[in-house]
C-alpha cells in the first residue's frame, strides 16, 4: 500500500528543496491556499550571499505567478519600468537599437534579484524555511515516500518532494540521468558601484536599462540595477576549460581587469570602460543548459520546477519567469486535484510544452548573439518581433 492511499491531500507532507524564486513562489501560493510546506535551503541565512543582477519579469509568466501569489501590486511598486530601455551596439560603438521604455509601462519591468527574493521571503511564514540545510541526496522508500538526507546529518521523510534546487539539482537524478552540458559560453560578472556619481559618463551611455555590445563572438553587457550599480558581463564563446586555462587571475581583480581588457583591445573606449572602471570582486561563470525538451517518466512523490527541470541559457530572459510559472502551475494543480500525484502529472505535461519553447528560444538567441555580425542580426530579430501584430 502506498502513502497516497492512506493520507488525504491535506495530510501529505510536502518538501521544497531550494529557496530561489521558484521554490519561494511555490511555497507562497500553496500557503495562500492553506497548504503547508517546508523549504530547505543550503544558504545559512537570507543575507548569506549577494543575489546578483536585475531580472525582467514577464507579463504572462512571472507577473502572472506573482498575481496568483497575491503579490502583484507590491511587485509593481518595486519594479523599474524604465529598466526596459535597451541599447544594442557593436564593438565600434555603432548603435543598432536605442529603445526607450514606454512611460506607461511595458510588459517586462525589471527588479533586482535580491529585491524579488525579499518580496517573496517576507510573504512566507518564516517557520517554514530551514536555512543551512544543504541536501546531500534524496532516497526513494518502499512505501512511496522520500527520505531527504542533509549534509548537517538531518534526515526527513516526505510524501512529495519538489526539486527547486537549480542547475545542479540533487533531486533531478531521481527522475532522469540528464545532466547540464556546457553551452559554449563563459562570462565574467563585474560591478560598477554608484554609477550616477562615480561614473556619470558610463551611466549616461548605458541609460536606464540594458546595453548589449556584441562583436567577434564576444560581448559586453551592462545592466543598471535598482541599487545604483551596473552589473557587467564580459561574455566569451570559448571552450569549457577556458576560464581555467586563460591565465586571468580572477581573484585579483585589478590584474584580471587588465588581462580581460586585452580580449577587447580593439573595442570602443567607453565599452572598455565598463571593465576598466569596475569595482570590487569579479565572478567567472560557465553557462550550462539541460537538453531542450527534457522529459521524464512520471514518478509519484517527486517532481522538479525551474532550473532543476529545464536549465536554459539566460539569452531570452526566461529562466526566472519559467521558474515562477512552474511554481504557480504546480501549486494551482495541487489545489485543484484531490490526488496529489495526478496534480503533479498534470503540471509536468503542461510544463514540458511551454518550457521547451522557451529553452529553444534561449538557445537560438545564444547562438545568434555570439555569431558573426551578431549586433545587426539581433536588431533584425528584435525588429521583427515589434512588427508582429
Ligand atoms: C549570469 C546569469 C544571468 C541570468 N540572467 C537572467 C535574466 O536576466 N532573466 C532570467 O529570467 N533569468 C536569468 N538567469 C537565470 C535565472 O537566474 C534562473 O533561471 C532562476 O534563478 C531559476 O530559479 P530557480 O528557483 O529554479 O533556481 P535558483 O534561482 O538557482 O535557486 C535554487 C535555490 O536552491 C538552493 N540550492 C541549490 N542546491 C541545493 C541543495 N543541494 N540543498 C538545498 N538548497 C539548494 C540554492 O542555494 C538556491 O537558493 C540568469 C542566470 C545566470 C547564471
Amino acid at each position: 500500500m502506498t502513502n497516497e492511499t492512506i493520507k488525504s491531500k491535506e495530510q501529505q507532507r510536502i518538501a521544497i528543496v531550494g529557496a530561489g524564486p521558484g521554490g519561494l513562489t511555490l511555497a507562497r501560493i500553496l500557503q495562500q491556499h492553506g497548504i503547508k510546506t517546508v523549504i530547505y535551503e543550503r544558504e545559512a541565512s537570507p543575507s548569506a550571499r549577494q543575489q546578483g543582477g536585475s531580472l525582467d519579469i514577464h507579463h504572462d509568466s512571472g507577473q502572472w505567478a506573482l498575481s496568483e501569489a497575491g503579490l502583484l501590486e507590491q511587485f509593481k511598486a518595486l519594479a523599474r519600468y524604465e529598466g526596459e530601455d535597451f541599447r544594442l551596439l557593436d564593438k565600434t560603438g555603432k548603435v543598432y537599437m536605442d529603445e526607450i521604455a514606454e512611460p506607461d509601462g511595458g510588459g517586462r519591468p525589471e527588479i533586482d534579484r535580491g529585491t524579488l527574493r525579499e518580496l517573496l521571503l517576507n510573504s512566507i511564514d518564516p517557520n517554514c524555511i530551514r536555512w543551512g540545510h544543504k541536501l546531500d541526496q534524496a532516497v526513494a522508500l518502499e512505501n512511496g515516500m522520500y527520505e531527504l538526507h542533509f549534509e548537517n546529518g538531518q534526515i526527513e521523510t516526505y510524501d512529495l518532494v519538489v526539486g527547486a534546487d537549480g542547475a545542479f539539482s540533487r533531486i533531478r537524478p531521481l527522475l532522469t540521468d540528464s545532466v547540464p552540458a556546457y553551452s559554449g559560453l563563459s562570462m565574467v560578472e563585474l560591478y560598477l558601484d554608484n554609477v550616477a556619481v562615480a561614473h556619470p559618463e558610463i551611466a549616461a551611455f548605458n541609460r536606464r536599462g540594458k546595453l548589449f555590445a556584441l562583436s567577434d563572438h564576444k560581448g559586453i553587457v551592462g545592466q543598471l540595477n535598482g541599487d545604483g550599480r551596473i552589473c557587467v558581463y564580459a561574455a566569451f564563446r570559448v571552450e569549457q576549460e577556458w576560464l581555467d586555462t586563460c591565465g586571468i587571475p580572477f581573484d585579483q581583480p585589478e590584474q584580471a581587469k587588465d588581462q580581460l581588457l586585452e580580449h577587447f583591445h580593439d573595442w570602443n573606449e567607453t565599452l572598455r570602460n565598463y571593465i576598466q572602471s569596475a569595482d570590487g570582486p569579479m565572478l567567472p561563470r560557465r553557462i550550462y543548459m539541460l537538453p531542450t525538451g527534457l522529459k521524464w517518466t512520471h514518478k509519484p512523490g517527486v517532481t522538479l520546477i525551474g532550473d532543476a527541470a529545464h536549465l536554459m541559457s539566460p539569452f531570452a530572459g526566461e529562466g526566472v519567469n519559467m521558474a515562477m510559472l512552474d511554481a504557480a502551475e504546480l501549486a494551482l494543480s495541487i489545489v485543484k486535484h484531490t490526488d496529489i500525484n495526478k496534480a503533479v502529472e498534470a503540471y509536468e505535461e503542461k510544463m514540458y510544452n511551454y518550457s521547451s519553447e522557451s529553452a529553444q528560444e534561449s538557445y537560438d538567441n545564444l547562438e545568434l548573439c555570439f555569431s558573426d555580425d551578431a549586433a545587426s542580426k539581433l536588431a533584425a530579430l528584435m525588429n521583427s518581433y515589434h512588427e508582429q501584430p
